[in-house]
């Protein structure tokens, strides 16, 4: 496989076929990312992707799914993103879903025909990064869309047949903004009603434009105990028709998979047990991204 710079991929995509046919993101601007930064985005060629499902034809006959990397390659245009699909589902048939990292801005530029016709071929899940749904935070980690978009987005993959997973980062306001970002999220969960919700709790990266406030006293970074209240703010103001919310990342100091909503008032009192200091939380060192 050729692959080319930081490979990442929902850790639900663990045992997946990494398929990269883009490198970098099309947005890179989120203050707090440094995932793809001086990375500069772009499409690979028809003949490396031809050449990778090859690979993976002859050598990846175990695995069932495939996740297309990099950052959002839902904004491949229509027609080659098709053949990619085509050729997966031709070449390695014994592939059950494709999954895919979408942001709002990729989702708009899709017609909902077009979506439908990519989860008829095999396109059966996307990954959005919601991170908050407060809009002033939306704004000041410079995200590139509102609340309102975001749901907008995020209901139009639903409404195509494509399951959503959105990720939501707790810590992301500091502060000052950590009750109205956990209750707007929950708020705009809610009206997505995505079938996965993962939270993540925010890791300086340096170099980015938030790790460079921190240092400057500009952003405050919030203490375990309040990442773990802000989740159950969060979860309180999650009502999901029926998903699945987890905080099991490696950067988490509590593991939590719920399935909402019959897992709703377990998982609160688990939290208040670790608020309480019934049960310990998991060591700084021991957090990862
Ligand atoms: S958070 Fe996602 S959309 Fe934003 S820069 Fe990073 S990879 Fe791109």
């Amino acid at each position: 496989m050729h692959y080319e710079g930081n490979i990442i991929r929902p850790p639900s995509e663990a045992n997946s076929i990494l398929l990269q046919v883009t490198v970098g993101c099309s947005r890179n601007k989120c203050t707090f990312c440094g995932t793809y930064r001086g990375e500069r985005f772009r499409i690979k060629t028809d003949n490396i992707i031809t050449d990778d499902i090859a690979f993976a034809a002859q050598h990846c006959r175990r695995q069932r799914r495939v996740f297309l990397c990099d950052g959002d390659a839902l904004v491949i245009p229509q027609k080659r993103l098709l053949k990619i699909l085509t050729q997966i589902e031709g070449q390695l048939p014994w592939v059950t879903r494709v999954g895919i990292y979408a942001n709002v801005k990729s989702i708009e530029m899709k017609s909902p025909r077009e979506l439908s016709e990519l989860n008829a071929h095999g396109l059966g899940i996307a990954y959005m990064g919601l991170e908050t749904g407060d809009d002033i935070t939306l704004k000041a980690i410079n995200k590139g869309a509102g609340a309102e978009r975001m749901i907008s987005a995020g209901r139009k993959i639903r409404a195509a047949g494509i399951k959503l997973s959105v990720t939501v980062l707790l810590g992301i306001a500091g502060r000052n903004r950590s009750r109205i970002h956990a209750s707007e999220t929950g708020r705009v969960l809610t009206a997505i009603d995505p079938e996965y919700v993962g939270a993540l709790s925010l890791m300086l990266i340096p170099g980015t434009p938030l790790c460079n406030d921190y240092a400057a006293g500009k952003f405050e970074l919030i203490e375990p105990n309040e990442m773990l209240q802000e989740l159950r703010t969060m979860i309180a103001h999650t009502d999901l028709s029926r998903g699945q919310f987890h905080a099991n990342h490696a950067s988490n100091y509590l593991p939590i998979k719920a399935r909402l909503p019959k897992d709703k008032e377990s998982t609160l009192g688990l939290i208040d047990a670790a608020l309480a200091g019934k049960i310990s939380l998991k060591p700084g060192y021991l957090r990862a991204l």
